[in-house]
């Protein structure tokens, strides 16, 4: 069935996760390695990612090891946004 316009379907489950303990640098590191700018300190000094719009560039899991990222996989198939052809 052909695609009349784009869709987004956004995922639900996070596939990219910080370890829930990490220091200034290990933060830091996340926050300037990305370059969709995705990790975001919180007001209360914790961090944030919109694993929503990751590139899966790899950028955050050759940087950093288990300890910073508790969970880095490709995301699961079916999510993200579909364009319209034709
Ligand atoms: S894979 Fe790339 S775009 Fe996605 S969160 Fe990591 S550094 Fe950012």
């Amino acid at each position: 069935m052909p695609v009349t316009h784009n869709r987004y379907r956004p995922a639900t489950t996070p596939h990219i996760i910080p370890a829930e303990e990490l220091d200034a640098g290990q933060k830091a590191q996340l926050v300037n390695g990305c370059p969709a700018g995705l990790f975001r300190y919180t007001a209360d000094g914790g961090l944030t990612v919109d694993f929503h719009g990751c590139l899966e560039c790899g950028t955050c899991r050759l940087l950093c090891d288990p300890d910073t990222l508790a969970r880095w996989q490709y995301p699961a198939s079916g999510f993200g946004i579909v364009y319209r052809f034709g």
